[in-house]
């Protein structure tokens, strides 16, 4: 079994390619040292993050990246156990929005629209969960 956060979250302004090498600089460096894999995406401010691993490592990377200021209003889609990784071979990798068929990019596109509705919150909406297995699904086919 492994244990698995998904969120959302959105940057205050749109981040230049450096800066999204930083994160993914030190992201990936502490994940192979926790046995965390994952995925990250940015598009349009949009964050979306798969974290799956061991528990406790990934409730402690996770409460890291909830005080990180490059990002704020982070929505839980989920947390909870999977039979097994859909990242296996990522300590972070990072996807970007054209390696996603159709179905993945119209999920991207409504989770956004859902993200940035006026005081909508993404925690505990089953049809932005659904749309992010989509995304998931999608991205899992390109590892
Ligand atoms: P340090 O080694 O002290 O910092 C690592 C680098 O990040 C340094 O260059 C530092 O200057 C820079 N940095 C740290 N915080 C900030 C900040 N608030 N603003 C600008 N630069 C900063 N960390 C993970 O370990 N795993 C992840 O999967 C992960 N995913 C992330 C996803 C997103 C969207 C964001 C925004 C951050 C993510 N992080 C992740 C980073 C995390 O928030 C912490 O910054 C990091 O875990 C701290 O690592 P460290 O203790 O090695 O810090």
């Amino acid at each position: 079994m492994v244990y698995q956060i998904v969120y959302v979250s959105t940057s205050p302004e749109p981040l230049t390619t450096s800066q999204i090498s930083d994160i993914l600089n030190s992201s990936s460096g502490n994940n192979a040292r926790d046995g965390i894999t994952g995925l990250l995406m940015y598009h349009d401010q949009l964050f979306f993050q798969v974290l799956e691993g061991e528990r406790s490592a990934v409730e402690s990377c996770y409460s890291r990246i909830g005080l990180d200021g490059r990002h704020s209003s982070l929505a839980l889609m989920w947390k909870g156990e999977d039979a097994g990784r859909t990242f296996p071979n990522w300590a972070m990798g990072y996807a970007i929005p054209d390696k996603l068929g159709p179905q993945g990019k119209d999920s991207l596109q409504s989770l956004a629209k859902l993200k940035n509705g006026k005081g909508s919150t993404l925690t505990g909406n089953t049809v932005a969960a659904e749309l992010a297995r989509w995304i998931i699904r999608d991205f899992k086919d390109v590892q």
